[in-house]
């Protein structure tokens, strides 16, 4: 997708930090952590949120959700961790290629809105 730019990171035209990769996702460090280990799991299909999921497209999401406690474990994670997914503009969405954060490391906030 032109003007993507996790589009553009899965392709290496901008760099990243990548923890993990598989043929279908890949996992980079976020450019501005919000806590001590904040990593980005973006499918390397185009899907621009959550609300684009469907029957025939939502299996990526069980596909993270089953690399996540592998990759938190190699990432020092034995105490639990936040998943994060913002969806939309109300849901604070600014790249519009769906991701799911990993946030850990320390003790975090309990907060939903
Ligand atoms: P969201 O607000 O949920 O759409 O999250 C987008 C995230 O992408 C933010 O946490 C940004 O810090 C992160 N981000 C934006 N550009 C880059 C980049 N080039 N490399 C790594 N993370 C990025
Ligand atoms: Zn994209």
């Amino acid at each position: 997708m032109a003007d993507c730019v996790f589009c553009k990171i899965i392709d290496g035209e901008i760099p990243s930090t990548r923890v993990y990769e598989d043929d279908r996702i890949i996992a980079i460090r976020d450019l501005n952590p919000q806590a001590p280990v904040h990593v980005l799991f973006i499918p390397k299909e185009h899907i621009a949120s959550a609300d684009e999921l469907n029957k025939d497209n939502c299996d990526i999401v069980a596909h993270i959700f089953s690399v996540i406690p592998g990759v938190a474990k190699e990432l020092g994670l034995t105490n639990g961790y936040r998943i994060v997914n913002n969806c939309g503009e109300d849901g604070g969405q600014t790249v519009k290629h769906i991701h799911f954060h990993l946030l850990g490391g320390k003790k975090l906030e309990v907060t939903m809105a």
